[in-house]
């Protein structure tokens, strides 16, 4: 009888892996499609200044219009664009895209100065001609390098610390700066904030979404700012969504937040709509 069971409990783990993995090979065929057909879509989050709560600029955010599932959001199929490899193309169209966008902005709002973020993955950095990619894509665009940063992981900076640190400092020279996502998650050695051209942290939404209900949350949010501010690193404070936590982080003297109170990532159009306000 036990074994009987036991033997019904294989067929039904075998059943529900073999589910598993077809899912996940019909996702991998599905986004290879997508590349191609460009099925892909940029969504804009302002990022404002706290003091006048003006855009200052906007965070390109994946989505990806499946033919059947509808729009699909980057915890959907960013891990595996990054295990096929598949990141590299999907990367580079966004931040071609996105460069793309904001050099139109520019034009049709020449009285503002706003910037455009680009999330990166480790595999795009250890790309050997990520540099000349860059400048190529500039050139193309026609976008001010002071225009765009780019957003990575502390573990991003970790896992490619050779080539990281090369192709970062390169890129700074020409006016390109370097944003720490979601910053306190990861890596809890801050040797390497010396090491790269880092010119804002951004402080991962966990610790503003936990602030009004947990003091000690508060005060490493109040230390990192410290932090940065001696180092003389900008702040973003990453997932306002309440007028306390906006009033919270304000009073520690953080510059710059992004977040639902301010807006969800946005449509082109409705980002436009919100830099004419
Ligand atoms: P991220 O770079 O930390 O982006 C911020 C995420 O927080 C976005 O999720 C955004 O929609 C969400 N968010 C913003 N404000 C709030 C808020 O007030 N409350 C809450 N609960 N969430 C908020 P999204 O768009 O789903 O993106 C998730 C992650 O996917 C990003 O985190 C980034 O790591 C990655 N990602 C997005 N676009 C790209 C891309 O083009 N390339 C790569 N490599 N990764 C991307
Ligand atoms: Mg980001
Ligand atoms: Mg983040
Ligand atoms: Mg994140």
């Amino acid at each position: 009888r036990a074994k009987a069971l036991g033997r019904a409990g294989y067929k039904i783990f075998d059943t529900a892996m073999y589910i598993e993995s077809t899912k996940l090979l019909q996702l991998e065929t599905d986004l290879r499609r997508a590349v191609e057909r460009q099925e892909f879509r940029i969504y804009y989050q302002p990022i404002v200044s706290l003091q006048t709560e003006k855009i200052i600029g906007f965070e390109s955010l994946i989505r990806w219009q499946h033919p059947k599932q509808g729009l699909m959001l980057p915890t959907d199929f960013i891990s595996m664009a990054e295990e096929t490899g598949l990141i590299v193309p999907i990367g580079y169209w966004v931040l071609r895209e996105a460069c793309n966008q904001m050099h139109q902005w520019q034009q049709q709002f020449p009285q503002t100065q706003l910037t455009i973020s680009v999330n990166l993955s480790s595999k795009q950095l250890s790309q050997s001609n990520f540099t000349e990619q860059i400048y190529l894509i500039l050139q193309e665009t026609k976008l001010d390098p002071s225009r765009l940063k780019l957003e990575m992981t502390e573990s991003v900076l970790i896992e490619n610390t050779q080539s990281a640190t090369a192709i970062l400092w390169q890129l700074k020279e020409i006016g390109i700066e370097l944003h720490i996502d979601d910053f306190g998650t990861g890596y809890s050695s801050l040797s390497y904030l010396h090491r790269f051209p880092i010119s804002t942290l951004k402080i991962d939404r966990s610790f503003i979404k936990n602030m009004d209900t947990n003091s000690s949350y508060a005060e490493i949010v109040r230390t990192i700012i410290t932090l940065a501010h001696n180092l003389s690193i900008d702040v973003i404070a990453e997932g306002i969504e309440t007028v306390l936590q906006l009033e919270q982080v304000k009073k520690l003297q953080c510059k710059y937040g992004q977040g639902y109170f301010f807006s969800q990532p946005a449509t082109v159009s409705v980002a436009s709509a919100l830099i004419q306000q």
